[in-house]
């Protein structure tokens, strides 16, 4: 629900927002980067937030999804007051989870435009949030679902079902490792192609879990599980995979491979 103030140029409207990011404005005010329901990514000054626990209470911590309302004019959008909407508070107690979740925020950071909506994007990051959370099922498998479906939302879904030269479907290749090349974003058989720089070796074991994993829905999906070496391939392979789209490889991803080892 938005509604226009008296003056022409100010908006005031509440949304959800999950915190992606949070930076120290001064000695009292913090901009906040946050993925809304409603308009997508978009920033925002909390004045004061470290003194205003009445308005704010707690409500800015990284991954929290609240429930805010905010104004803006032409120059800026400012956070008027928030509640939690959910905490997540396992995820911040684990250095591990905490590290995957970073990456996840950073990701949707730089890839999304600001003021973009994009419900999708904050549906999956809220769901996987929340499954990383649980612990339903291992930190490994939440980011190979939340990398496989954002790379989907975003127009970048790897074709995994055919080579995509000679288009002979996954099932019929006759090799136990087939490559996947990142320029061309999908298979390429051994008959089409050889090594390049561009191509990652995947086993067929772990192309056949991606394609699944790509099909379901993980609440769905409880009973399969990838196994060790599919769960290393897999992420191995959609991290640069998405660094390759990204051009660059992110900050979080660094330090996420260094609690990894
Ligand atoms: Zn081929």
């Amino acid at each position: 629900m938005a509604m226009r103030s008296s003056h022409e140029d100010t908006l005031i409207y509440n949304t959800s927002a999950i915190v992606l990011r949070r930076m120290d404005y001064g000695d009292h005010d913090s901009i906040l980067t946050l993925l809304t329901r409603e308009k997508g990514k978009i920033s925002v000054m909390a004045k004061n937030a470290k003194k205003s626990v009445k308005r704010f209470s707690g409500t800015l911590e990284l991954f929290y999804v609240i429930e805010l309302v905010i104004r803006e004019n032409l120059r800026m959008a400012y956070m008027m007051e928030a509640s939690v909407e959910e905490a997540f508070e396992t995820i911040r107690s684990d250095i591990l989870k905490t590290a995957y979740a970073s990456y996840w925020a950073e990701t949707v950071i730089q890839f999304m435009e600001e003021g973009v909506r994009q419900e999708g994007v904050y549906s999956l990051l809220v769901h996987s949030l929340m499954g990383l959370d649980l612990s339903l099922r291992p930190a490994e498998e939440w980011s190979i679902y939340f990398q496989l479906k954002f790379l989907e939302l975003s127009g970048h879904a790897p074709e995994l079902s055919h080579c995509q030269v000679c288009e002979t479907d996954v099932d019929e290749i006759d090799h136990i490792r087939i490559r996947f090349d990142i320029k061309q974003g999908g298979l390429v058989c051994n008959h089409c192609g050889g090594p390049s720089p561009f191509r990652i070796d995947l086993s067929k074991g772990t192309i056949k879990q991606l394609i699944w994993f790509q099909k379901s829905e993980p609440g769905k999906a409880s009973m399969v599980r990838f196994s060790k070496q599919a769960l290393n391939e897999g992420l191995g392979f959609l991290e640069v995979f998405l660094a390759f789209h990204l051009e660059k490889e992110l900050r979080s991803l660094k330090f996420l491979k260094k609690i990894r080892n």
